[in-house]
């Protein structure tokens, strides 16, 4: 099956926010790869259990880094199993300057099904992942200060 880019994971989020590259090259192989059928399960996971929840909460949300090739996460520096690598994960920053603080201690008290969940003070952004059938199980929070 091939899907639209414009194809809809949940009511707010659509498969075009999770290629997060302004580079044209990257870009094509991110469309190419993010464009099989087990990689939209896993973002549609991501979108439904985690960040339309969010989304409904807080408003509007940006994703900043969403699905990754090998390649691309290598050359920004992810770490070499990231979830992003399996379109599992995203980092996202609020659209209206809302506080990350209290939406990263929002999804803790929801007890959001999340993996690993991420906050970055000092970048302003968040990164939260699900798990898959690909990896062993984890829930685990922390903030990083860098
Ligand atoms: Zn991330």
């Amino acid at each position: 099956m091939k899907f639209d880019l414009n194809y809809k994971l949940t009511q707010n989020f659509t498969l075009s926010e999770f290629i997060c590259t302004s580079s044209p090259s990257f870009k094509k192989s991110l469309i190419d790869q993010i464009n099989n059928s087990e990689r939209v399960l896993c973002l549609k996971m991501l979108c439904t259990c985690l960040l339309q929840p969010i989304r409904d909460q807080f408003g509007r949300i940006k994703i900043s880094s969403g699905f990754r090739t090998a390649h691309l996460n290598f050359q920004i520096g992810g770490h070499p199993n990231s979830d992003h690598l399996n379109a599992a994960a995203a980092d996202f920053f609020g659209m209206k300057g809302n506080d990350l603080q209290d939406t990263y201690k929002w999804i803790q008290e929801k007890k959001l099904p999340y993996r690993n969940l991420i906050y970055y003070p000092k970048r302003r952004f968040i990164h939260i992942s699900i798990n898959t059938p690909y990896k062993e199980d984890k829930n685990i929070a922390f903030i990083k200060e860098d």
